[in-house]
């Protein structure tokens, strides 16, 4: 069972601006995921996923967004979200929340274990702990 919080006004707010990231930047075949995060200093950093012609050395849009918070010496995350831009062929005006992929579950929590992730569940956009989404995650520790 899920461990979920409701949005607040600066919830809304990250998402929107990880919607504005992507609709600027949106590349069919390029970019088509947006990520926000905001830090406990409360400064957002968004960024865009960024799409290889071999799959998998594509990067995340979570992964670009935590890099440039970082970049800017900025450590301390509070809440992320991606969301998915519509391409063309596809009949969609809006984008939409995706929840984080199992890479950047392990990646956020590497570099936040209270980290807030918003993701769709049960039909209602809430939040919660990275943590929550990643049991008996990968550690090298001993302890
Ligand atoms: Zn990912």
């Amino acid at each position: 069972m899920l461990k979920t919080k409701p949005l607040d006004e600066k919830d809304t707010e990250l998402i929107k601006q990880a919607e504005a990231i992507i609709e600027q930047n949106y590349s069919y075949g390029r970019h088509h995921i947006g990520a926000a995060v905001r830090t406990k200093t409360g400064n957002v950093y968004a960024a865009v996923h960024v799409e290889a012609n071999v799959g998998r050395i594509t990067v995340c849009s979570e992964a670009m967004a935590l890099g440039k918070s970082i970049s800017e010496g900025d450590h301390d995350f509070e809440t992320i979200v991606a969301v998915a831009h519509p391409h063309p062929h596809e009949d969609i005006d809006h984008c939409w929340v995706v929840a984080p992929c199992g890479m950047c579950r392990e990646l956020i929590s590497d570099y936040g274990k209270d980290t807030d992730v918003i993701l769709l569940h049960n039909d209602a956009l809430v939040k919660c702990n990275v943590l929550e989404l990643l049991p008996e995650k990968y550690t090298s520790d001993l302890d």
